[in-house]
This record gives C-alpha cells, sequence and structure tokens, in this order.
C-alpha cells in the first residue's frame, strides 16, 4: 500500500531535498483561477517538493564577478531540468501503485490564465471550456502550497522559508487521488522574525516597510510586506544595461531561459540568509559564514 512516507522516500531518492503533503480540503476559499481542485475534482492531496538554492551559487553575485551560475544553475535548471525530471519520476511511481499523478512544473510564465504577480485575467488569452470552470491555465501559488504541505511559512520578504534552507529552494507539485497523510502546518512565525534584514538590503526598495498583504489560508493568518514587483524586476535584472547601475556593459544571453540575475536577491534571499544562518534557524549548515567582506551593491 502507498503512504506518504513511501511517496516522501522515493521522491529522496529521486533527488528531492524537501517533501510535504497537503490535504486539499486546505485549499477551501482559493481564488478559482488558483484552486488546484480544479485541475483535479478528485485529488486527495498534494505533493510539494523542494530543491535547495546551493549556497555557492549565490557566491560569484555576492562578489561581483561571476553572474552565470546562479542564473544558470540555480533558477533554470532548478526548474527546467531537475524538479522536471523528480517530477517524472515520482509520476511514474504513484502511478505503478495504481493511483493518478499529476505533475506540476514551475513553469508559470506564459500558459497561466492570470498574470502571476497581480492576480488579473489576462487579456485574450483563454475562456472556460464551461461556465462552472476557471479558464485555463489553472496558476497553483507554489509557495501557498508549500504553506499547505507544511514545509515552512512565507517570509516578510514573500520568499518561502523553509527550517532546512532558509530562503534557498524552489518548488513543484503533484496533484494525486492516493489518500496520503498530510503533514503538519508550520506556525507562521516561527522562521521569520520580522528582522526586516531583506527590506533593508534590497537595492531596489521592493518591499514595503509598512503596506502588507494579508491572507488566510487552511485557518492561519499569512502576512508579507507589499512587494513592488517592477522594482523588484529592475533590482534583479540590474536595471537597464549601459547604465552605471549595471556592471555588464554587453547583455548577456539567457541561461536556461532565465536572464540575468544581477542583484540576486539581495535583500530577499541573501541577507535574509545571512541573517537565519547567525541565528542557527537553517539546519544547511555551514563552516564559514557567507559574508565575509564588505560586498559590492547597486546604488
Ligand atoms: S530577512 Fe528577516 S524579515 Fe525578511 S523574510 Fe527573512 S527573517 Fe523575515
Amino acid at each position: 500500500m502507498i503512504t506518504s512516507e513511501k511517496v516522501k522516500n522515493a521522491a529522496k531518492k529521486f533527488g528531492a531535498d524537501l517533501v510535504g503533503i497537503a490535504s486539499m480540503d486546505r485549499f477551501e476559499g482559493a481564488p478559482k483561477q488558483m484552486d488546484p481542485r480544479y485541475i483535479n475534482p478528485d485529488a486527495k492531496a498534494l505533493i510539494v517538493i523542494g530543491l535547495r538554492i546551493p549556497r555557492g551559487a549565490l557566491r560569484g553575485i555576492e562578489e561581483g564577478t561571476y553572474f552565470l551560475s546562479y542564473s544558470s544553475q540555480a533558477y533554470g535548471s532548478i526548474n527546467m531540468i531537475y524538479n522536471p525530471f523528480i517530477l517524472y519520476h515520482l509520476t511514474r511511481y504513484i502511478e505503478d501503485h495504481g493511483y493518478e499523478a499529476t505533475p506540476i512544473p514551475n513553469d508559470y510564465y506564459d500558459w497561466p490564465a492570470i498574470e502571476y504577480h497581480s492576480g488579473k485575467l489576462k487579456e485574450n488569452w483563454s475562456k472556460p471550456v464551461s461556465p462552472e470552470k476557471p479558464a485555463p491555465d489553472v496558476f497553483i501559488h507554489f509557495r501557498i502550497a508549500a504553506f499547505c504541505a507544511g514545509l515552512g511559512e512565507i517570509g516578510y520578504s514573500k520568499i518561502f522559508l523553509t527550517p532546512e534552507f532558509g530562503p534557498r529552494q524552489r518548488f513543484a507539485c503533484i496533484l494525486t487521488d492516493a489518500p496520503l497523510k498530510p503533514d503538519p502546518l508550520v506556525e507562521p512565525g516561527t522562521i521569520c522574525d520580522r528582522c526586516m534584514m531583506c527590506v533593508k538590503e534590497c537595492s531596489a526598495g521592493a518591499i514595503s516597510t509598512k503596506e502588507t498583504i494579508k491572507i488566510k489560508v487552511a485557518g492561519k493568518q499569512l502576512e508579507w510586506g507589499k512587494l513592488d514587483i517592477e522594482a523588484c524586476s529592475k533590482g534583479f535584472q540590474g536595471m537597464k544595461p549601459y547604465t552605471r547601475y549595471n556592471p555588464f556593459i554587453g547583455e548577456p544571453s539567457p541561461a536556461i531561459l532565465y536572464s540575468r540575475a544581477i542583484e540576486g536577491g539581495r535583500g530577499c534571499i541573501r541577507a535574509c540568509m545571512i541573517h537565519l544562518e547567525k541565528q542557527g534557524k537553517t539546519r544547511n549548515r555551514f563552516k564559514e559564514p557567507f559574508r565575509k567582506r564588505k560586498t559590492w551593491q547597486m546604488e
């Protein structure tokens, strides 16, 4: 008989660093366009797998000398190669036990009916196949799915934080009709202590200090700082080429479909990781601290 423990062991054998399981009732109240129950109304569980972002993939950005590693190995490869590989093998494992498994990759840019950052329906994109259904494609919010699967919490930065890696992981999901036991939720506030280092260190000023977004998920109140997505995107990309903000005069091509990450999550990932490591809040430990000398920063 298939069990949560067997599924988790299989996922880890296939290469997952993290595996959590959500029951479908935890999505009660989700907006129609974001409700996984419309993808499979008979699903009994949503499995969320996580792969770590190697700390060393951020090293070249921290030093200001090597930017390819994060875009290629910690973004594109995880979302486009490693996670789909694990999804494929885990769906085969579950289906060999007689249950259906729908792999849901973290490849959300083009297909969903809503803009992933605003939640608004795209114009002239798609229409429901029948009136009671949402327009395709339904968009699963991976961080909320990870919360529902008990993997951690959404920090003030809106980045997902886990006890294993802090802000360093990416997710993908599998919907299944296998009756798997869900994991307990992580109480919001367990990892994020509102130190606000993410806000202070973001060069683009993308995370609001005052305005927050509050939502209720699975009976828990989640809250994070309002994100200015345009500022976030500009900071991440290093503003435009040929400006004083960007160390590149040329325009590097995307690496495994992901374009340049100039600031590479200076606040939301690096500052948060440094803070959580200092607090001893991450289980993935290193012999040396991440920041050992003065770092560069966009003006
Ligand atoms: S930097 Fe501090 S406030 Fe921001 S998400 Fe991390 S722990 Fe929370």
